[in-house]
């Protein structure tokens, strides 16, 4: 039996621990009134995995991902989006900021606005979420990735 492709193909990155869980999976859920379908590569943190580069060719969009209690989880985040520029040859691709656990309020160590900041530096949105609340925000970013995947994808056409 045939599969259909993918309508996006979206990846996680971040450091070890910040909140990522283990697998490729499918997700197909109502993005704007259409039903889409994600697939959504997990990975290993940066140093993890050898693999990593073909993980950002396979990629139309990237959720960098730190933790609201790690500093050096966001402070890591602007490393990783030079390395996936440098891969991608291009300054010109889709990803949103994912500060993941923030029920754990009294052990913040990165701020809301410095982090609005950053989405601002990098041009894009920005989540803040806890993987462990439902996921509401989380199914939010993903959602908010897979439009800009597309609107990029639009434009990228059009220019040819
Ligand atoms: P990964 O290395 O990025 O894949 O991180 P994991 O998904 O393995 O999560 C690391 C640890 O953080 C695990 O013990 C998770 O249960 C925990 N964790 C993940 N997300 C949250 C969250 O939103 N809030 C809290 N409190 N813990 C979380
Ligand atoms: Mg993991």
């Amino acid at each position: 039996k045939m599969t259909k492709p993918a309508d996006s193909r979206l990846v996680l990155l971040g450091n070890p621990g910040v909140g990522k869980s283990e697998c490729t999976y499918r997700h197909t859920t109502m993005v704007d009134d259409e039903n889409v379908s994600m697939e959504i590569l997990d990975t290993a943190g940066k140093g993890e995995s050898i693999h990593q580069e073909g993980n950002i060719n396979w990629g139309e969009g990237f959720l960098l991902v730190y933790s609201t209690t790690d500093r050096e989880s966001f402070e890591d985040i602007v490393n990783l989006h030079q390395h996936i520029a440098s891969v991608k040859k291009t300054q010109n691709f889709s990803c949103v900021l994912v500060g993941n656990k923030n029920d754990l309020t009294h052990e913040r160590k990165v701020g809301q606005e410095e982090a609005e900041q950053l989405a601002v530096d990098l041009s894009c949105c920005f989540f803040e979420c806890s993987a462990c609340d439902g996921g509401e925000a989380v199914d939010e970013s993903f959602k908010e990735l897979h439009r800009d995947v597309v609107r990029r994808r639009m434009v990228n056409s059009m220019r040819r």
